[in-house]
């Protein structure tokens, strides 16, 4: 009977925001904690605003990260639908019924007259509520105004004096005076669409949600909410309400910040388990010193109770360096499936990859794999193991093949090369100091060039290894070409 029912209730105007899926993710980890029931449900009210493409956006958003849901669009359910624009009946019925109750009324105000009525407020100093005018209309006022033309909003009838508190899992007990801080809001808009703060408790109540955990950002409607519940005898649900986000700057966390859009992370190759794990620390932590967490130990771990109260800071550094630690994990096959489309994308890889190819993936995988923070660096990376016709980066043309000696170096090398019995270390070390006295410089002045030579850049797995990855044959072809590059250049 006492089953944990949670949702996550996007807006569908745009992608999914790293908040909105710090927030889903909480309820996600609750409900799982609880062998509850994650309900998801689409508040696509604002029918100018919403699209059905960012439904889709934001179920596949969902679907990355893995935050599956048990009710809601796709899935079903016994409390659906789960779009709010089909719930339109529901809504209706219930203003209805406030209204027979006397705790709602129609209000014929024009947007002009209510903006008059708050500049007033204000130069007199008082507080910018509805000064309730349409409250009491006698049955020849209110025909006047329909005889004008005039449409009206239906506005909930809010308490008259007192406090509404509001008891939060993680802000504990928050209480608004009533009169000050709660005025007769909008339940209704005057094209017959409800207003969030009304759908929002319809649905939770229907729905029979027990805990709402939501962003900070809606404590301050909380209030209204909890009193449409009491005015239709609905129980209130548990509310827990999680702090902002906030860039490195200490402002929220916007698009001016870098990327804030959950498949714009995927895109650039975060891990879905790294993206959970950073998320989770978001305003939660387990402890002082944990912060590796798989997504199992975030079911059994997680907890309102460690919720901060303090906004949480969002840095890509640090999740960037969990990727790369969740990459280094991961099986170099699996690595390998992951990186395949990005491969495959930049036009490195056949769509159809045979066993040989595989294999030498896996080998330079193997060398790649400490080295990466991002699944889409691996394009850059790897490029030179697939494309012999890679282009050099030009600082490291400047500052490594332009010294004195560079083209005998690499011509002597390429003897080298041709002449080793196998390209390893044991076979081409001891080349590699003859030619460290025969030219009377030090050892990186030849590994440099030929890393420059054989990949275009000066960062690459060590050099034996690069070199038994691109082979004999290409590796000599890769320095005569450099040669050739740098003879041009004069
Ligand atoms: N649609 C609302 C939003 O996206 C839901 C808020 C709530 O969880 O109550 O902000």
């Amino acid at each position: 009977m006492n089953t944990v029912r949670v949702r996550f209730a996007p807006s569908p105007t745009g992608y999914l925001h790293v908040g909105g899926a710090r927030t889903a993710l909480f309820n996600w980890l609750y409900a799982r904690q609880h062998q509850g029931v994650f309900v998801l449900r689409i508040e696509d009210t604002d029918l100018a605003r919403s699209t059905e493409e960012s439904v889709q956006v934001i179920l596949d958003a969902l679907e990355y990260l893995g935050l599956d849901w048990d009710e809601g669009p796709r899935k079903g359910g016994s409390y659906g639908p789960y779009f709010q624009s089909e719930r339109l009946d529901l809504y209706r019925q219930y203003v209805q019924k406030l209204m027979d109750m006397g705790r709602a009324y129609k209000c014929y105000c024009t947007p002009e007259e209510l903006d008059k009525k708050r500049e007033e407020q204000i130069k007199r100093g008082e507080s910018t509520k509805y000064d309730r005018h349409c409250l009491n209309l006698t049955p020849e006022e209110e025909a006047k105004y329909q005889a004008e033309g005039r449409i009206p909003v239906i506005r909930f009838r809010s308490l008259d004096e007192g406090t509404t508190e509001v008891d939060d899992l993680i802000r504990g007990k928050v209480r608004f005076d009533n009169v000050a801080q709660v005025d007769d809001f909008v339940i209704m808009k005057s094209d017959g669409m409800p207003t969030y703060n009304f759908a929002v408790v319809i649905d939770d109540a229907l729905m029979r949600i027990t805990h709402v955990i939501r962003g900070e950002d809606h404590l301050s409607n909380t209030p209204k909410q909890i009193q449409i519940y009491e005015a239709l005898g609905f129980p209130v649900p548990r509310f827990a309400h999680i702090p902002m986000i906030l860039g490195p700057d200490k402002a929220l966390l916007s698009k001016r910040h870098g990327a804030t859009s959950v498949l714009q992370f995927k895109e650039n190759g975060y891990l879905p388990a790294a993206m959970v794990n950073y998320l989770a620390l978001l305003g939660w932590s387990y402890d002082d010193s944990q912060t590796l967490f798989s997504v199992e130990e975030l079911v059994e771990k997680f907890s309102l109770d460690k919720v901060s109260k303090n906004p949480a800071v969002f840095d890509l550094q640090k999740l960037d360096w969990m990727n790369g630690v969740y990459i280094r994990e991961l099986p170099v096959e699996e690595l390998f499936a992951h990186v395949l489309p990005y491969w495959q994308r930049a036009g490195l890889m056949p769509l159809e990859v045979n066993q040989e190819l595989r294999e030498y993936s896996l080998r330079i995988l193997k060398e790649l794999q400490p080295r990466m923070k991002l699944l889409a660096e691996a394009v850059e990376l790897a490029r030179y193991f697939f494309d012999d016709q890679y282009e050099y980066n030009p600082e490291a043309v400047d500052r490594i093949l332009t010294k004195p000696q560079t083209i005998e170096i690499l011509r002597y090398l390429a003897d080298v090369v041709a002449e080793a019995p196998q390209l390893d270390e044991e076979h081409l070390k001891p080349q590699f100091k003859a030619g460290m006295e025969k030219f009377g410089v030090k050892m990186g002045d030849l590994m440099q060039p030929l890393r420059v030579a054989i990949t275009g850049t000066n960062v690459s797995p060590g050099i034996y290894e690069v070199l038994d990855l691109v082979g004999r044959e290409r590796t000599l072809k890769r320095i005569e070409r450099t040669v050739q590059m740098l003879a041009e250049r004069g």
